[in-house]
Formats: structure tokens, sequence, C-alpha cells
């Protein structure tokens, strides 16, 4: 039985040890949490997903979205390395045992980061398998062309998975294969012509463009089969999804304890605001919707541990966390009033970081689509 409440109280100690100033002040200045980063990994919990022969935790993913929960419940903006476990979902099942050996002991020690994971690109969006970002190969590797959009950290990582076409699209007469994925050594595809422009973006989320001219990368770059990449990289967003509602949950848990606190204190009309059941009901509504929602995400993340199939369950749980986690943030922002808007509270810096989770990794219309298709059988709408 795995102690959860320790690893809670583990991570709990590093947030604390930063806070929300920490926090605040990287927002501003749009700066990337380097140092939180390297502690959280050299601490034990960014590798906890990897086996202990290869020097990490060998838990599930369970244990990994409670590591998630506690960072953004302390404040922490967790989307500043969450990656780095959603992404071993691809690489611990589909990766060789050469490319396990070679990198993931280096990604446990914290020599290697593999922060960045590229799949939206300007002109296919949420459609996914219309990307054009073509790898053709050649005697002794791979040359790449094409365009990504919103990779994020990309700059604060050594590596990044790739999801390339390696045939054109219509080729094969699966709308899912002729995809393939690579493990790309970023500073060695920069000397190659990778070029990486920033984003300005309304979060501290290290977004980029990345642009790939005849980047060449060798052959072991592969992950898994050749044209089969598409079920590799699923189950990398399976655990994406699961792992950032379980970010949103504790978003929600945040949001409620800083409102049940300050309805608490805040005094007007010579009386707490939370007397008044139009403060109280909302935070109530909220707490009740993250409990909820924290149920499917242990449900999604049992399902994904067990090697079972999770889809529909990843993308309720994502799509519930993630409107509860926004509930909670307008919730929070009626409850403190003008203060709200105040920087100083981190209200406002945790109302947008969690804004994206109606839109990214996956929009909340297309969790609706694919359980209207995939669950309830429902006619194709695109
Ligand atoms: C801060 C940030 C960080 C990100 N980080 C990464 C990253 O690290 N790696 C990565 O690969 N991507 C990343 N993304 C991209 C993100 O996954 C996409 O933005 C998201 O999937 C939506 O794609 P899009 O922006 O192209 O929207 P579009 O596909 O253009 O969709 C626009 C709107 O139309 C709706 N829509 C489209 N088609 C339909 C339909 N058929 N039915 C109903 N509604 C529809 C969508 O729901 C959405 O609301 C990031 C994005 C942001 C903003």
């Amino acid at each position: 039985m795995i102690d959860t409440k320790q690893i809670r109280e583990s991570v709990a100690t590093i947030c604390q040890k930063y806070g929300e100033e920490y926090w605040r002040n990287l927002d501003k200045k749009k700066e990337y949490p380097t140092d939180f980063v390297k502690e959280m990994t050299t601490s034990g919990f960014l590798n906890i997903l990897i086996p202990q022969e290869y020097g990490g935790a060998g838990l599930g993913l369970k244990e990994a979205c409670v590591v998630l929960e506690e960072l953004s419940l302390q404040g922490a903006h967790a989307g500043a390395c969450h990656a780095q476990m959603y992404v071993m979902g691809t690489l611990l099942r589909h990766g060789s045992d050469k490319q396990k050996k070679e990198y993931l002991p280096k990604i446990s020690s914290g020599e290697l980061r593999l922060q960045s994971f590229a799949v939206t690109e300007p002109n296919s969006g949420t459609d996914t398998t219309s990307i054009k970002t073509m790898a053709k190969k050649t005697n002794d590797g791979w040359i790449i062309n094409g365009q990504k959009v919103w990779i994020s950290r990309v700059e604060h990582s050594d590596l990044m998975i790739l999801l390339a076409r390696t045939k054109p699209q219509g080729a094969l007469p699966k709308k899912t294969d002729g995809f393939s994925v690579f493990l790309i050594d970023i500073e060695q595809a920069k000397e190659s012509g990778l070029k990486i422009v920033k984003i300005d973006s309304m979060i501290n989320h290290h977004s980029c463009e990345l642009f790939f001219d005849d980047v060449f990368i060798p052959d072991e770059s592969i992950i898994g089969e050749e044209d089969k990449g598409f079920r590799a990289i699923m189950d990398g967003m399976n655990a994406e999804r699961i792992l950032i509602a379980s970010e949103c949950i504790g978003d929600g848990k945040y949001f409620i304890e800083k409102s049940v606190n300050y309805a608490k204190t805040r005094k007007i009309f010579n009386r707490e605001i939370g007397m008044n059941q139009g403060i109280q009901f909302p935070i109530a509504e909220c707490y009740s919707q993250i409990e909820a929602a924290s149920l499917m995400v242990d449900k999604a993340a049992t399902l994904f541990d067990e090697g079972k199939k999770c889809g529909a369950e990843a993308n309720m749980a994502k799509m519930l966390a993630a409107d509860a986690s926004w509930k909670a943030g307008t919730t929070a922002m009626e409850t403190f009033g003008g203060f709200g808007f105040s920087k100083e509270y981190d209200i406002e810096r945790k109302f947008r970081e969690t804004r994206l989770y109606q839109t990214a990794p996956v929009s909340r219309n297309l969790i609706l689509s694919y359980i209207a298709e995939h669950v309830l059988n429902l006619p194709r709408s695109f």
C-alpha cells in the first residue's frame, strides 16, 4: 500500500519552501521555475513514474496525480513541469529497451529534462490526424519538415517528443496510421536547423512555435513502430488528460480554501461575508463538484495503471475537473470582490492558469464529441 499522505506532505513541504511569492514573481517576469523543477526532480517526485531499475520511484499514475494535485493546491504552477510525467505514457509503454536504458536514468537524475511534447500545428489545431509535419526516411535517420505551435517548455527541456507524419495524408486506409513518434535531442535539432520562437501568452507557460526546415534526426529517435505512432501518442495523451485533471482538482481545492478563509474574515455590513448564502452556496457547490470530479480522476488513473482502456474516463475526468476548477476560480473571484483582481492575492494568477484547461490539451467541445461518438455511439459529426 502506497502512503499517498506522505507524498502529499513531502510535496507540500517543498512547495511551502518556495511560497506563492516565488510564483507571483516568475509570472510577472515570465521566467521559468528552474530551481523548483530541479528540486522536485532530485527529490524524486517528477520521476515518480520511472521504474526503479532506471532510478525512478516506480509508482503509478495515481501517485503522480497526488503530486500534481498537491502542487496546484499549494499555489504552485504545475504546468511548468507536468510534461515529464505525462510523456512517460509514451516512452515507458512504447520505447525500446535501448531507449529506456539510455534516457530514463538520466531523466530520473535530472541530467536530462524531458518536458516537451510537440503535437499541435497552426493549421490543424484540434484535428490531430490532419497534421502536416513530415518525417522522411533517409539512410541513417529522418529529415523533418513542418511547423508546430504552442509547444510548451521547449526552451527548458533537453528532449522533446514529436508526432509527425511518416506517410502522406490519405496514403493508408486507416486515418490514424501513417504517424510516428520521435524522441528528439533539442540541441542537436537546433544545430540542424530547428528554429524556436517564443509566444507571448496570457499565462506563464513558456510556449513556443517550432519551425523544422530539413532537420535531421538519427534513426534511433523513433519510438515504437513506424506509421503506428498514433497509439503511442494516445497513451501519452490519456496520461496527460488524467494528470491535468488532477491539477484542476488541486486548483479547485486551492480556490475553495482561499474563498472559505476570506469569506470568514472579510467583514462588510458589520458581518463576515461568508454569512451570506449568496457567498457560501457557490463555494459549497464548488466543493461538491470538485469532490465528484476527483472520483472520476481516480477511476481513470486506476484504469490507466491497470493497462485497461481509459479513453472515455480520461476525457470525462479532464472535462469534469477542468469545469469544476474553472467554476471554483470564478467563485473565488466573486468572493474576493475587487481584491480578486489584485496580483497580491494570487487568485487572478491561478484563475488565468486554470482557464487554460477548458481549451488545452483538448477542448471541452472535443471531449463532448468523443463521448457522444465513442461512448454513446451517436453519428460522427466530423
Ligand atoms: C498555453 C498553451 C500551452 C499549450 N501547450 C501545448 C504543448 O505543449 N504541446 C502541444 O502539442 N500543444 C499545446 N497546446 C495546444 C493546445 O493543445 C491546443 O490549443 C488545443 O488543442 C486547441 O487547438 P487550437 O488552439 O488549434 O483550436 P482549434 O482546433 O482551432 O479550435 C478552436 C475552437 O473551435 C472548437 N472546435 C473545433 N472543431 C470543432 C468541432 N468539430 N466541433 C465543435 N467545436 C470545435 C474547439 O473546441 C475550440 O474551442 C497549448 C496551448 C496553449 C494555449
